[in-house]
């Protein structure tokens, strides 16, 4: 493998709520190929910092995927650039099967092509992606019915028919059984091979298996960042986080 390419990069983030800095000014750049853990206590500014990326709270600083600037944009505008997101709760259409579920993500795909040349492209896609997720053999069974850890992985899937190449997840793996926490963490390997991964997580187990890097936010700064390794021989994280 050569040089990785740089996905995302961020610089002196800030987030602040009535006066109440949340996200504290944060650097980090994300590359192909990794799968980063982001990491730390209640209330370190985690799910505030996706929110920021993804458009949902205004914020300051810099957000550039592949030089272009995407703070400031719309929610709708940085999705169709290619950053995406899932939240805790899996949000999926629930009367719809999974096959009309992921074309309908797909419908609201990044790239500009015409419905014609849509319907020609999307199909294949929909196949790997079904692949992907392990879902291959309920297509036609209602997302409503799918036992949570699958339901999770559906929406993964949206993401990927959506042509996303940033994937934030928050807590992909909360609620999920030891044997669908092995499939996600198998999942999320080969889904950030060729992209960049962000899990949330508060499952440390989880982390150590699959994470390729880790980035420890407290009180909204970034005070580690590098391999679980480095992560776990921190003394600052140890003090302020793992409490030991
Ligand atoms: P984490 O995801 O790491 O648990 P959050 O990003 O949810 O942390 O929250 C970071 C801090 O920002 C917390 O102190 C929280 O209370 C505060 N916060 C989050 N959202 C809002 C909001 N909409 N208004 C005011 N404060 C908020």
């Amino acid at each position: 493998a050569g040089m990785s390419s740089q996905y995302l990069e961020i610089r002196d983030l800030r987030v602040t709520f009535d006066g109440f800095t949340a996200v504290d000014g944060v650097d980090l750049t994300l590359f192909q190929g990794d799968l980063r853990f982001l990491i730390g206590p209640n209330g370190a500014g985690k799910t505030t910092l996706v929110d920021a990326i993804t458009g949902l709270v205004p914020a300051t600083g810099s957000v550039a995927k592949s030089g272009v600037e995407l703070l400031g944009q719309k929610v709708h505008k940085i999705a169709r650039s290619g950053v995406g997101r899932t939240f805790q709760t899996a949000s999926v259409f629930e009367d719809l099967s999974v096959l009309q579920n992921l074309d309908i993500a797909a419908g609201a795909r990044r790239s500009a092509l015409t419905l014609l040349r849509r319907r020609k492209n999307v199909l294949p896609q929909i196949e790997e992606a079904l692949e992907t997720i392990g879902l291959t053999d309920l297509r036609d069974r209602k997302a409503g019915i799918l036992p949570h850890g699958q339901k999770q992985w559906l929406e993964i899937g949206m993401l990927l028919v959506q042509d996303a190449d940033v994937l934030l997840l928050d807590e992909p793996v909360a609620g999920m059984s030891h044997e669908e926490r092995e499939e996600t963490g198998n999942l999320l390997r080969r889904i950030g091979a060729e992209r960049t991964v962000v899990v949330v997580e508060h499952d440390m187990d989880f982390m150590r298996a699959f994470a390729t890097s880790v980035t420890v936010l407290a009180r909204g700064k970034v005070i580690a960042d590098g391999s679980v390794e480095e992560i776990q021989s921190d003394p600052m994280v140890q003090q302020v986080y793992l409490g030991t």
